[in-house]
């Protein structure tokens, strides 16, 4: 399998992942969504990770990383940055191993998944007005401190573990030909993409981003990774650039990455309402990107059976009952 190991990460790793994320994460239910499959004319499945430990796929990535560390990395303590997801994960898993976590967050950050972090005992540094600015200043503060930095998605042990994903649709849905895959960093799709491609290249995968600053989308096109400014999006989980230096998910993106399609803030709300209304699931903005696609009319299946990823269910309740009374 030579053509699926050139980006850091490979098959073999993935499976390397599961073994050792297997104790902290749950392997997350698949619901047949009668309601879609009408629709779509075939079989349409839906991935809850927003049922995950955490609410969100990231605790599978960041646990891989983190259990990959060493005795001393551990003692020194660990840092990331965050819109909130993948630093509640970080944080989870920090205060499950007893290491020592700080979070840099934006100002801009959601301020329920703030407290989510603050809950699990990690140092939280507010800091800068865009997930960017929290960036620079958390490099400096790693330099100061010593602390090892776990990457949201650039990192081929974060990568491996979001592409347990992949493993589990593998398994789970015998005759799976799409994935429907919602795309910020690229750490997710590049993982679950990565898995699927490598069992048969034949599969397709397609991102679904935000329309308001999809960085992804918009640095495949220019062939290079570029910056936008934030907007403000329900997508919050899927604000943010690809680094100063990206190395492996902008590559991984680009080769197996089969389509990326942009949604509308009105299309993600009313996913959110379909999910909780005709799912009973509670889906946050950036999770509900890939179904909001699906319902647009923006990906077709072609009645072939498909996988759409549920990426995360962490909105506030009386935020979701707004966008539910406005669908
Ligand atoms: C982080 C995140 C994404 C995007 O993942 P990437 O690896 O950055 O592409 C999607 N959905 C949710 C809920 C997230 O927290």
């Amino acid at each position: 399998m030579d053509s699926f190991t050139g980006f850091g990460v490979c098959l073999g790793d993935i499976y390397a992942a599961r073994q050792r994320i297997a104790a902290i994460v749950r392997r997350t239910p698949l619901f047949e969504s009668s309601a879609l499959a009408g629709a779509q004319g075939g079989p349409v499945y839906l991935k809850a990770e927003n049922l995950q430990e955490t609410g969100s796929f990231k605790v599978r990535g960041a646990a891989n990383r983190v259990l990959s560390l060493s005795a001393e990395e551990r003692a020194r303590g660990i840092l990331a940055v965050s819109t909130g997801n993948h630093g509640r994960a970080v944080a989870f898993v920090a205060r499950m191993l007893g290491i020592p976590a700080t979070i840099c967050v934006s100002k801009e950050a959601a301020p329920y998944k703030v407290a989510a972090m603050r809950e699990l005992g990690a140092e939280i540094l507010l800091h800068g007005d865009s997930y960017d600015e929290a960036a620079e200043y958390a490099v400096r503060l790693q330099q100061e401190r010593g602390l090892t930095m776990i990457e949201p998605f650039d990192d081929p042990l974060v990568i491996a573990g979001q592409g347990t994903i992949g493993l589990e649709l593998l398994e789970d849905l015998p005759g799976l030909r799409l994935a429907v895959v919602p795309l910020s960093g690229g750490g997710l799709i590049g993982g679950i993409a990565l898995a699927l491609k490598s069992a048969d290249p034949s599969f397709r995968v397609v991102g679904v981003s935000q329309d308001r600053a999809p960085v992804m989308y918009h640095s495949l096109r220019a062939g290079h990774p570029v910056h936008l400014p934030e907007e403000p999006t329900l997508a919050d989980a899927l604000v943010g650039g690809l680094g100063v230096e990206n190395h492996y998910t902008f590559p991984l993106v680009r080769q197996y990455v089969d389509d990326v399609v942009l949604v509308s803030e009105t299309e993600i709300a009313a996913a959110m309402a379909f999910a909780l209304e005709k799912q009973h699931l509670v889906v946050e903005g950036g999770g509900a990107v890939a179904l909001a696609a699906l319902l647009a009319g923006k990906v077709s299946t072609s009645g072939e059976k498909t996988a759409v990823v549920l990426s995360g269910g962490n909105v506030e309740v009386g935020k979701l009952v707004k966008v539910w009374q406005n669908s």
